[in-house]
């Protein structure tokens, strides 16, 4: 007889422990590589009553990798309120019910927070079994500092909005981490270089798949590669470094300012170029335009 947590083997190959106790199991799928799918995860899976999920089919095709009958249940962000209703009912009736997203872990950019809060609010069990998930691998495969770093997920699709977020991160003083589409990368990437300046970035593809790359530069120089070569196939995390320090009490502060200034000017007209780069190094406006003045020469410096 297995003895409480001790791992025993099924007859379908897959490890299992001890019986689960009833709650809601937060369960991260693979985000592309089906070797990183835990043994806990299908056990925890095989186990539950029932599993919500994202999109059935999609979910379908990972259970049925390991012979998996467990029914499932659609819950995704634009589930009827009745739907999360009935999850919790379940959940108050000693049920174990697994949560997944298509890919990676839930909740992060995915279906899920709403369903845990109230969960947790009702004094149901909550678990979660780790696993894949693209912005930390993203992150680490970097090269970027990690030790302090900032999710902010999707972007606005449209540029207007995508710039004015940008510039309200523009301060920051840690790693961002974003989510875009690949046919959106070449346009995403110039309003970043645009609104953050010259900083080291990273754009992590096809992470786990049989094409993963990760291509690090400056976001300028990622910018005219991907303007030139137009989006990439697949899928895409943009990892973009802290702020460079444009502190007027650094050492060459000025040339760092004078450099990006002279960068933004060969784009944009002065009113623009002064607008992004106190953007991007959160000085004051009227220091930038001083400085913007005396470059191209309209007054004395
Ligand atoms: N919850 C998921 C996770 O933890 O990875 C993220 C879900 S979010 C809806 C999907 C986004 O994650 C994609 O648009 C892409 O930015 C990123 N992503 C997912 N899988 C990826 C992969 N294999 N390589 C690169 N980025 C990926």
């Amino acid at each position: 007889m297995a003895k409480a947590g001790q791992l025993i083997s099924t007859n379908r190959g897959a490890r299992v422990s001890k019986p689960l106790a009833p709650g809601l199991y937060l369960v991260a799928t693979p985000i592309g590589n089906l070797g990183d799918f835990s043994q806990r995860a299908v056990h925890t899976l095989a186990s539950c009553d029932v599993i919500a999920c994202e999109d059935s089919r999609t979910t379908g095709r990972l259970l049925q990798q390991y012979g998996l009958k467990t029914p499932r249940i659609a819950y995704h962000e634009h589930s009827a309120p009745g739907v999360r209703e009935a999850i919790l009912q379940r959940l108050a009736e000693g049920q174990r019910v697994a949560l997944v997203s298509d890919a990676g872990t839930p909740l992060i950019s995915d279906p899920g927070f709403k369903l845990v809060r109230e969960a947790i609010a009702q004094n149901s069990y909550v678990s979660a079994l780790p696993g894949p998930s693209a912005p930390l691998m993203a992150l680490i495969l970097s090269g970027l500092p990690s030790d302090r770093f900032f999710f902010q997920g999707f972007l606005p699709p449209k540029g207007a909005a995508r710039r004015a977020l940008l510039a309200s991160l523009a301060g920051i003083d840690a790693t961002l981490i974003f989510f875009e589409s690949a046919r959106r990368l070449p346009q995403c990437l110039a309003d970043m270089a645009q609104m953050l300046g010259d900083r080291q970035a990273a754009v992590a593809r096809e992470l786990t798949k049989l094409f993963e790359e990760v291509r690090r530069d400056s976001l300028p120089v990622l910018r005219d590669h991907y303007a030139e070569a137009g989006p990439p196939k697949g899928e895409v995390v943009i990892v973009v470094g802290a702020p460079l320090n444009d502190s007027p009490d650094q050492p060459g502060h000025e040339d760092a300012l004078d450099n990006r200034l002279r960068d933004a000017l060969t784009r944009y007209r002065l009113k623009e170029a002064v607008a992004q780069v106190a953007a991007a190094t959160g000085l004051p406006r009227k220091q930038v335009y001083a400085r913007a003045l005396a470059l191209t020469g309209k007054i004395e410096t």
